[in-house]
This record gives structure tokens, C-alpha cells and sequence, in this order.
């Protein structure tokens, strides 16, 4: 829990940072500035947002497309595609079929033949959707033969803006060289030559007989219709008032997102937080000031267990009258939670041990009742209701040099949980020692480093069969 506090104190502290983004983000906004414009001033937010409805919708109807057995086949080598390279539309020829082997299922990329569009920034006719309508506002691809050029390379699916009804022919291989080169680069040049041509029409999805791409597409249709319906297309400063509206709406996205973050983390966290802060104060693992006191920086050792009942172990001073043997199998209460039904057979001063830590942990519980800490199953610090001292007995028995064969035979709990739980509390035992070390403790160190030894014994070795 002290961790988790700590951790959550942190993030209390980057919400300055993010309040502050979120104001420098308001100061670009309100540099931003947007042309009156009496149509754009009326439409073009809707139209815009329109425009972005079809991006986000093309990019799921081809992700669609790419895992439906017959769409999968659309992505044919030699078939004209348009994509965008950091922003610059750019035209392409596939190269294989469906996603690139290289590809992870997550983000398919596919095989590309790029045709180099030579603008390396993009404009503000990037910013439109690729819709037939807009085609007439696209910069003019390279006109000349001499300044046409491929490259091949890897495409993210998500680029991808247009599938194509065209596929070219006799330009691959030819283009990589031999006879047909001249001839290939022909082909380039007549496809360079216009945006307006029907080769850059949408191939037909007619085919796919699939649900989930039908309601997509069809999603995507009414997004197309709103944004070239709007009056807004129809303003004689149309790329520009558009691109003054994305700019805005970047900017604006942006906020939501770090205002959203910002109270989703506010809302999570900070009730809890303060209550939790309130139950560190009561057990004196911070003063009243919230500065961590010795007993926090204990516990910031500790992460395996329950670290405020083995903080408060270590620092009552508990652990003094054992010897390594004993803490080893009292340790094994903090990282062995499981059902058994042998009943282990325990000293008198293990017995006393256990009562203690049944009472720390009753102590640390009802402070945290108290405050109404809610705690999950998992870090709660029941020592009564829980079987957690099924395995003192074994690890007393092992620290003590008794054979692992030996020792399965006192109890019911499989041998890998006996191996599982003797390595965690080999780490355990170190962050112990390591309390040691901060609270200047060389009696309890040394302890702690024998009870290591004991127990890690040829753990290794029999851990190998088990792990
Ligand atoms: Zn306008």
C-alpha cells in the first residue's frame, strides 16, 4: 500500500504538468486564428469533422478488409493504391498479396512500390479526405518523365487511404530494370499525368459479403455525403478555411485528451489517496507533513508481502529473539497463501511468532478500517482468515537441513509451491536485510544473510525441476 500511495503521490505531482500543458495548448489556440468567413464561420466545423469521420472509417474498413478472406485477395500485387507518407499523399503499387509477412497482426504494414510525389512537407490539400469529389483540389503529381521515381518500402495499413480499382500492368517487374523499363516508366508517367482520371476510383467492395464491412462502408458513404454536401466545400477559400479548422481542431482534440486524462486520474485516485495517507500517518510511516519518517523508507524496501505488517515486524523489533531458522519459517507467512490441511507442528516459539504477526496485522487492519481503506483481495493484510502459515513447518524443517524429499513428506502443498514459495522468500529475506541495513541493525543483517544461506541451500538445483 505504501508503494501504491507513494507511486499515486507522484502522479499528484505531474498534474501541475499536465495542467500546464493543457494551458499552453489553450495559448495556440487562441493563436489560431480563423478568416471570418459567413459560410465556414457556419459549416465548416461540421464539415470538417465529417472529413476526419471518413479518415478514421477508411482506416477500419481496410483493417477489415485485410483479415476477410475474399478483401484479403483485393490487396493483389500491381493494384494502384494511395496512401500517406508523413502527410504527403502519395501514389503506390502493391507488390504482394495481403499483409506483408514482416508484419505483426496488430499492425499489418503492406509491400509497397512507391511513386515519389518529390514534396517533402505537406499542404494543406494533404488535409482533405480522399474523396472523388475533392480530387480536383489535389496538388498535381510530378509531370515530367525525368522527375518520376520509385522506391520500395513498408506501409502501415493505417496510411492507406484508397484501394484502387486499377491495376496497372506492365510496370512490375519492368521497372526494376531489364527491356520493359522504358515502357514501365511510361506507365508511371500516364498515371502521374491527373488526379481526375477513374483509375483512382475505389475499387467496388460489392463483392464482400460481410457485415461489419458493409455497416463501415456504409457509415463512410453518409460521412462522404456531409462533407462534399456542405456549404462549406463550396467557399472560394475552401483549402484554406479547412486547414485553418484542422489546425484548431489538433489543438482542441489535444485538450480533451489531456483534460480526460486529467480527470479520470483525479477522479481514480484522489479519495483514496487521501485515506491512505491518513492510515501511513497513523502508523507513523509519515509525519503530519506527508515526509516519508524511517518506518516508510522501510517499507519502500519491501516489496514482496505485506509491507506495512513486515515494516512494523522488522521495526517493533520482533524479529530479534528468533534465529535465522525461526525467521525464515516466520517470513514464509508473507509469501505462502494456500489451502492445506496438514496441520504443521510447531515450537513453542514459533507458535508465539505467529501469534505476533496475527496481532501486528490485526493493528495495521484496524487503523486501516478506520479510515475505510478499500483493499483489494490481493493486498489485504489478513493474517487470521488466510491459510499463511501452512508451510512454517517445511521451511523451518529445510532451513534446518532436513532433504527436500524429506520435507514434502510434512505436508500436502505441491512441490513446486514448496519451491516457488522458498525462492520468493529468499527475496524476501533480502529485503529484510536490506531494512536492516537502512535502520542500522548488524544483528538482524546478519541473521537475515544466514537465514539466506539456509534456505537457498540447493533450492537452485531442485528448482530447476520445478520452474
Ligand atoms: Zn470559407
Amino acid at each position: 500500500m505504501i508503494k501504491r500511495s507513494f507511486s499515486e503521490h507522484a502522479t499528484q505531482q505531474l498534474l501541475p504538468e499536465h495542467e500546464k500543458a493543457v494551458k499552453v495548448s489553450e495559448a495556440d489556440l487562441a493563436k489560431v486564428k480563423r478568416d471570418a468567413c459567413p459560410v465556414c464561420d457556419v459549416h465548416m466545423d461540421e464539415c470538417h469533422q465529417a472529413g476526419e469521420d471518413f479518415k478514421r472509417l477508411t482506416e477500419e474498413l481496410y483493417r477489415l478488409l485485410l483479415v476477410n478472406p475474399i478483401g484479403r485477395k483485393m490487396f493483389s500485387p500491381g493494384r494502384l493504391i494511395v496512401w500517406m507518407k508523413e502527410g504527403v499523399r502519395t501514389p503506390g503499387i502493391l507488390l504482394a498479396e495481403g499483409a506483408s509477412v514482416k508484419s505483426s497482426a496488430a499492425h499489418p504494414t503492406l509491400h509497397v512500390l512507391e511513386i515519389r510525389t518529390n514534396r517533402e512537407i505537406r499542404n494543406d490539400t494533404d488535409l482533405l479526405p480522399f474523396v472523388p469529389a475533392f480530387r480536383k483540389h489535389l496538388t498535381p503529381l510530378p509531370q515530367a518523365k525525368k522527375h518520376i521515381s520509385t522506391k520500395t518500402l513498408h506501409v502501415p495499413i493505417t496510411d492507406l487511404v484508397c484501394l484502387t480499382k486499377h491495376v496497372t500492368k506492365g510496370v512490375l517487374p519492368d521497372i526494376f530494370g531489364g527491356e520493359g523499363h522504358a515502357k514501365a516508366k511510361e506507365k508511371l508517367h500516364q498515371i502521374c499525368r491527373t488526379w481526375n482520371a477513374d483509375i483512382w476510383d475505389e475499387m467496388d467492395l460489392g463483392r464482400i459479403k460481410n457485415l461489419a464491412v458493409h455497416d463501415v462502408a456504409s457509415k463512410r458513404r453518409e460521412a462522404e455525403v456531409k462533407v462534399i454536401k456542405s456549404p462549406a466545400a463550396d467557399c472560394k477559400s475552401f483549402l484554406k478555411h479547412y486547414a485553418m479548422c484542422h489546425d484548431q481542431w489538433l489543438i482542441q482534440t489535444h485538450i480533451q485528451q489531456l483534460r480526460q486524462s486529467l480527470s479520470e486520474q483525479n477522479l481514480q485516485l484522489l479519495p483514496d489517496y487521501e485515506q491512505r495517507i491518513q492510515v501511513l500517518k497513523d502508523l507513523s510511516f509519515i509525519d503530519d507533513a506527508s515526509r516519508i519518517q524511517l518506518k516508510g523508507k522501510v517499507a519502500c524496501e519491501v516489496h514482496s508481502g505485506d509491507e506495512l505488517v513486515l515494516t512494523e515486524l522488522i521495526l517493533e523489533n520482533v524479529l530479534a529473539d528468533y534465529e535465522p531458522a525461526e525467521i525464515a519459517a516466520l517470513l514464509s507467512a508473507f509469501v505462502f497463501q494456500e489451502k492445506t490441511d496438514s496441520v504443521p507442528r510447531l515450537t513453542a516459539n514459533l507458535e508465539r511468532g505467529m501469534k505476533t504477526i496475527v496481532d501486528l496485522s490485526e493493528k495495521v487492519n484496524a487503523v486501516q478500517t478506520l479510515h475505510q481503506v478499500i483493499q483489494t483481495s490481493e493486498e489485504s493484510n489478513d493474517f487470521v482468515s488466510k491459510p499463511r502459515f501452512g508451510l512454517m513447518e517445511v521451511v523451518y524443517e529445510w532451513a534446518r537441513g532436513m532433504s527436500f524429499k524429506n520435507i514434502t513428506d510434512l505436508t500436502d502443498v505441491l512441490e513446486g509451491t514448496i519451491v516457488r514459495t522458498i525462492t520468493r522468500l529468499d527475496e524476501t529475506c533480502r529485503e529484510v536485510k536490506n531494512a536492516a541495513r537502512i535502520i542500522g541493525d548488524p544483528d538482524l543483517y546478519q541473521k537475515m544473510a544466514a537465514a539466506q544461506e539456509m534456505i537457498r541451500r540447493d533450492i537452485t538445483a531442485v528448482a530447476s525441476l520445478y520452474m
